[in-house]
């Protein structure tokens, strides 16, 4: 028995290494390759996005089949209710600690952004939806929609619904519960299968990047992704330290090296929801709670986005910067109230917290063509941002393991 779990330990120590392995040499390809970026876009990225539609394809079900059998194991639609109540607290809190954070570092280094020419710009604000429209989303008016477009907000009300209703029924119910917990093995199984390829995924989606935008990190926009940069990890260095040190009782060291394989494949897809089935594996390493963290995880892959608050909060001083505007400090406290409610309706996929910065820009009445200054570079904020966001969840699901333990044993007293 021992000697198998040490096996599987080293199988997946090995998987970490091979993504690092696969990340330094997609740098140093992607590196190589610069004067050919539309090589590696035509014939690199596609092996890309075929790992991506991969876990595109698991993530769904994943999340579906874990929280139903995640609600059916508590047995206990309160408790399920207190892990929901405890999560968004967190979610929330952090979030704003973050944008705050952005907004701080933000002034602070004001002086070293460039300061660049505004009159030409222009950016079509693509149908950013109001926040009614992102609480209307959340509930799925179809019973396939949610799995078919990977909406994990909707997949999460369905799971909830469908789990919810299984104890409702009772005993009868009961015999459910076997089938439930079986079709979470196949879908966790075939996840699995599917990770195997992430070093692929990596390297594929890796290269075109590097070789795209390889040459403008080194540009004008350097100091605002460098101040957004800083941002990121000391967020994540203090905050999440602190939170999964105090509460989560784990050494934070031992948190980001468990970490890594998901934080080198979020820095490399930009996705947070498709870091989600390698982000299970690793909090469920770390001893998080599987039920908790099948809860916890899709939940802030779509609502908890602390690296994309920092990157609002930076890139919202930088813009009012080119247009010669000086934020006040209410404007500064709505910046703070919008990005973490436009959290909520950015979605887990790349790009997608450029889309929302329109919104916070709007809230304060700044340009929103502003944003045609940060653009060519999103991608390179959007690693970073991603890479953050997942961790966040990640220490949501270790504290709220922890909290929620200490809870059972009172009760239990
Ligand atoms: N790509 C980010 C994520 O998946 C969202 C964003 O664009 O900020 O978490």
């Amino acid at each position: 028995m021992k000697t198998k779990k040490n096996n599987e330990e080293k199988k997946k120590i090995s998987l970490a290494l091979q993504i690092f392995i696969a990340l330094v040499l997609g740098i140093i390809a992607g590196l190589i390759l610069q004067g050919n970026a539309e090589f590696t876009i035509k014939y690199i990225k596609p092996f890309g996005t075929i790992f991506l539609n991969l876990v595109k394809f698991i993530v769904g079900p994943i999340v579906l089949f874990s929280i139903m059998a995640g609600i059916l194991s508590l047995k206990d639609i309160k408790k399920v209710g207190m892990i929901g109540g405890t999560t968004l607290v967190y979610y929330f809190c952090t979030t704003a600690i973050a944008i705050t954070l952005g907004l701080i570092f933000g002034n602070v280094f004001k002086g070293f952004f460039p300061s660049i020419a505004t009159a030409d710009l222009s950016y079509e604000v693509s149908s950013s939806s109001s926040f009614m429209d992102v609480i209307v989303n959340i509930f799925p008016s179809n019973f396939l929609a949610p799995i078919s477009e990977a909406n994990m907000l909707q997949v999460i009300v369905m799971a909830l619904l469908l789990g919810f209703s299984i104890i409702l029924l009772g005993p009868k119910g009961e015999r459910a519960i076997p089938t439930v917990n079986l079709l979470n093995d196949i879908f966790m199984r075939c996840m699995e299968l599917i990770l195997k390829l992430s070093p692929i995924g990596v390297f594929c989606l890796l290269v075109p990047v590097v070789a795209e935008n390889g040459a403008s990190i080194i540009g004008s926009l350097a100091m605002v992704l460098l101040v957004a940069y800083i941002c990121y990890i000391v967020h994540a260095v203090v905050v999440y330290s602190i939170a999964v040190f105090s509460i989560g009782k784990i050494n934070p060291l031992k948190f980001f090296k468990g970490m890594l394989p998901a934080i080198m494949f979020a820095f490399s897809s930009a996705s947070s929801v498709g870091t989600l089935p390698l982000n299970l594996e690793c909090t469920e390493k770390l001893g998080a709670s599987k039920e908790i963290s099948s809860f916890v995880l899709p939940l802030g892959a779509t609502i908890n986005m602390d690296g994309t608050a920092i990157y609002q909060g930076v890139c919202a001083i930088f813009i009012a910067s080119c247009y010669g505007i000086d934020l006040s400090f209410s404007q500064m406290i709505t910046i703070v109230l919008t990005a973490t409610l436009a959290s909520i309706g950015t979605a887990g996929v790349p790009g997608a917290g450029m889309v929302m910065l329109a919104m916070v820009l709007k809230s304060v009445g700044l340009p929103v063509d502003g944003i045609a200054l940060v653009a060519g570079v999103d991608r390179i904020f959007d690693m970073g941002r991603t890479t953050l966001n997942i961790t966040g969840d990640a220490s949501c699901a270790i504290v709220v393991s922890s909290l929620i333990g200490k809870k059972k044993k009172k009760v239990i007293k």
